[in-house]
């Protein structure tokens, strides 16, 4: 009763007051306090008493001199749905040798029920591991006795076992499929490893999880996330049934991140069938509330590392320059179809090859349509790219979502697949912001990361295991913070909305003992929040600062 007669009475009483020695608002200005009330910020001030007479007696009060806030990061490109689905499987990214790695694959296959599938979690790497190698085919056979073994490693490669291999009709002979890669042995058997399409044609053969498993996947994924100080992913591919545990999650009150999801458009696809999936699906971009709206679609155009399509051949073998997914005419008639029902359009392009091929895809959509506002036609990645065509990306308006975590953590495998000189020129974006382009920060890395790592990554060029690589594409820590705020923002079609500390805006914020902005960029790598706050609700406090 107490609560519901304050309200009215007296409109503008805080839920929270929070003083810090620093408020970066990232669009210019510094406060030094912020009132939140509901899922808003309801006021500024630039003195640490400044909202003083908006508290009352129901207002929780921090006093948070040693803090400095920000707006909590936005990834704008992540795969939330993946790493959730991780914490259901088998947690290889955990091993250190092979040895463990099949061993927890050989538990897992005990545990399971007879012939049913184990999967392993995507977030591994054999860097990783002591011996630097992928698990053989041999030794997945060993640990899965019998069941169906599929390890994916990111989202473009996997190794399988023979079993798996056999329930998904790949042996010997087997083509291999559009955009995919199916590797051999010397003899000609499969290898177990799967590139590409390939990693889809054997996994689309493992049952997906229960929506009911995916909504707890997704409530332990998305508090993971919050935890480093993320308050929105824009999720990077779900197809319709994920869809609907996202809106069950967020019905349930699960997610503590916001949500932006991207529908896949599959490449198996014919051009009858993606536009049949486009005109069925009875909304358009911007669907949704506050917690989970629809962004749009997603077109995978190449491949990573290993399958991005180059303009020159791979440096470890000549003979290669990656694969594109789809026919170019195909992909502009089913884009014109998605534009005009009025989707946007994220296309996931790594390779120069990739990224000039997508350019002359969505120059085709605009002649068409007419100019698109901002942010409806991405390029997601643009890995490599060189300067004609970021000139023609930047005059045609169509923004890039730009990740240095993937240099951050394949950098040696870069060096390796395409060389030191490209390695060093991906995602250059001091020469992408100098022409003028809007660039939104987000990770691709389908598990949670810390974004100050990335910031730090952004800031120095500084990777996992393969050093500096190309440290004149350094960009200042506020610039990267920026891009990880206002820029994903503004990607979302939400820059009055979020992004920002400003009054009218979602309370969506993130506290650090050490200012970002002035502090040693070494002692970034590892910063991590004291708490987060998405939607003025305490979803990171293990200090009880928030007093959750
Ligand atoms: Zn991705």
């Amino acid at each position: 009763m107490r609560s519901e007669r304050r309200l009215p009475a007296e409109p503008l009483r805080l839920d929270r007051l929070i003083r810090a020695g620093a408020i970066h608002s990232m669009t210019g200005d510094t406060y030094r306090s912020v009132g939140l009330r509901g899922a808003e910020i309801a006021a500024v001030s630039p003195e640490p008493h400044g909202l003083d007479d908006l508290a009352g007696s129901g207002t929780l009060v921090v006093d948070g001199g040693d803090l400095t806030l920000l707006p909590a990061f936005a990834d704008s490109h992540e795969h939330l749905k993946e790493a959730s689905h991780n914490t259901l499987l088998v947690p290889v990214q955990q091993a250190h040798s092979i040895t463990e790695f099949t061993s927890m694959v050989a538990d897992a296959a005990r545990a399971a029920a007879p012939g049913s599938w184990v999967l392993t979690s995507m977030a591994w790497h054999e860097s990783n591991l002591a011996e630097n190698r992928l698990p053989t085919i041999a030794e997945l056979d060993a640990a899965g006795a019998g069941h169906p073994v599929l390890a994916r490693r990111g989202g473009h490669f996997a190794i399988a076992n023979t079993a798996a291999l056999t329930a998904s009709g790949i042996g010997p002979g087997t083509a291999d499929p559009p955009g995919g890669k199916i590797g051999h042995l010397p003899d000609g058997r499969p290898d177990g490893t799967l590139e590409g399409g390939a990693v889809w044609k054997v996994f689309g053969f493992a049952p997906p999880p229960a929506q009911a498993e995916l909504v707890e996947g997704l409530a332990r994924g998305s508090a993971a996330y919050a935890a480093l100080g993320v308050g929105t992913i824009r999720e990077a591919m779900i197809n319709l049934d994920e869809f609907l545990a996202y809106q069950a999650a967020a019905d349930q009150g699960k997610l503590s991140v916001r949500a932006r999801p991207m529908i896949q458009v599959g490449n198996e696809l014919t051009q009858d069938q993606a536009i049949a999936l486009v005109d069925g699906l009875g909304a358009r971009s911007g669907f949704g509330d506050d917690w989970l709206r629809i962004w749009g679609l997603k077109f995978v155009l190449d491949g990573g590392v290993e399958g991005g399509a180059l303009e020159q051949p791979y440096a470890n073998d000549p003979a290669n320059s990656g694969h594109l997914n789809w026919d170019p005419a195909v992909m502009t008639r089913v884009c014109i179809d998605a534009v005009r029902r009025g989707w946007r359009i994220g296309t996931h392009a790594a390779g120069d090859r990739a990224v000039r091929t997508l350019l002359d895809v969505y120059e085709a959509v605009v002649a068409q349509t007419g100019p698109l506002p901002p942010w409806t036609l991405v390029i997601e990645h643009a890995l490599l790219s060189d300067p004609a065509q970021r000139e023609r990306a930047v005059k045609g308006g169509f923004g890039v979502t730009v990740q240095h975590s993937l240099l951050w953590n394949m950098g040696s495998e870069m060096l390796q697949t395409w060389g030191p000189d490209r390695t060093r020129q991906v995602n250059p974006i001091d020469e992408w912001l100098a022409l003028g382009a809007s660039l939104a920060a987000g990770t691709d890395l389908a598990r949670p990361f810390n974004p100050m790592t990335n910031v730090w990554g952004m800031a120095t060029r500084g990777t996992k295991a393969a050093g500096i690589q190309g440290p004149e594409h350094a960009i200042p820590v506020a610039t990267a913070l920026g891009l990880y705020t206002m820029g994903t923002a503004a990607l979302n079609h939400e820059q009055d909305r979020a992004g920002s500390i400003a009054p009218g805006k979602l309370a969506d914020l993130i506290a650090y003992r050490t200012d970002p902005l002035t502090a040693d960029l070494d002692d970034l790598a590892e910063l991590t929040p004291v708490f987060t706050i998405v939607g003025g609700r305490a979803m990171h406090d293990p200090g009880g600062l928030l007093g959750s």
